[in-house]
């Protein structure tokens, strides 16, 4: 990119940085100076702009319309979702509550690609998801979204690092841009020190903790979180929480939760409580 190109670009960062600092990590002065982007800053880039213009467009970043999942268990229909709608914008620290068994598990995956529904459409940054096919669903996931599982879902033969850099191999990112970037957000999540121990080395909050750096290291649109502080004593769920708030706080990370966990609700900027599988109340907080 000529630096000739860069005034628009600077205006558009500084514009953002009074809602969002998370613009502010590609500073018009380091762009600047180096006159030229890499590839992974001209990704980083595009992907900035594509924000900017969504929260312009005031285009939701999640939408379901009528969305309804039937699963079929033999001869007997199970309605685990029905009839939802939902809007969820960037910047958002959302949570889907409500008993066990009221869908919320099902709604993570219908957003996160790993599910179809049986009536309606889910669109993510306004793409009808159903039109994206099974290779674009495949990138969808690498690129736009983390999740983090009450079960952590690390792998078991791979280190901390390794773990947390895995999405990045997967999109090709050269190995020291790779390192360099998985070990910022280790540091991030306060588990730099514990890098190279593999998952039966470190605790249960320590697993997540790796869990939330895989999830957010490749930048998604959006960390989806399946009751992530189900698996976790109370100090260690108040600091996992804690961090989470700091990465929507300071980096503009939009999460969406599914929990029972009523400190988990307390903390939300908005509670959307389920029931049967059906939306009971939507919950905004100030
Ligand atoms: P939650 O996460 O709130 O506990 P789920 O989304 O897991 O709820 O489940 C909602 C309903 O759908 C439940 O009645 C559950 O038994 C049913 N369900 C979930 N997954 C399946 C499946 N793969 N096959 C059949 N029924 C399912
Ligand atoms: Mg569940």
């Amino acid at each position: 990119m000529r630096s000739s190109m860069l005034p628009g670009l600077c205006k558009l960062g500084c514009a953002s940085n009074s809602a969002k600092p998370f613009f502010g990590s590609l500073s018009g002065a380091r762009l600047r100076a180096n006159g030229i982007l890499t590839a992974y800053e001209n990704k980083e880039l595009s992907y900035f702009i594509r924000m900017e213009e969504q929260t312009m467009n005031n285009t939701p970043l999640v939408q379901l319309e009528n969305v309804s999942r039937i699963y079929q268990q033999g001869k007997v229909q199970v309605a685990a979702v029905t009839e939802f709608s939902l809007k969820v914008q960037a910047g958002e620290f959302s949570v889907l509550c409500g008993p066990s068994g009221s869908g919320k598990t099902t709604i993570l995956n219908l957003i996160g690609a790993l599910d179809e529904p049986t009536l309606g459409k889910v669109r993510l940054e306004g793409r009808d998801l159903a039109e994206l096919g099974r290779s674009g669903l495949a990138r969808l996931r690498r690129d736009r979204i983390g999740f983090v599982f009450q079960s952590y879902n690390l792998n078991p033969v791979l280190t901390a690092c390794e773990n947390a850099e895995f999405v990045l191999a997967l999109q090709n990112i050269p190995f020291a841009e790779r390192r360099r970037r998985v070990m910022a957000v280790l540091a991030e999540v306060g588990m730099a020190e514990l890098a190279e121990r593999r998952p039966d080395e470190l605790s249960g909050g320590q697993q997540q903790r790796v869990a939330i750096a895989r999830a957010i290291v490749s930048h998604p649109a959006i960390v989806l979180a399946d009751e992530p502080t189900a698996n976790v004593d109370s100090a260690t769920a108040d600091a996992i929480l804690d961090l989470m708030v700091k990465l929507n706080r300071e980096q503009g990370i939009t999460f969406l939760f599914s929990t029972h966990d009523q400190r988990v609700m307390d903390r939300a900027h908005r509670l959307i409580h389920l029931r049967d599988g059906r939306l009971e109340r939507d919950e905004v907080r100030g």
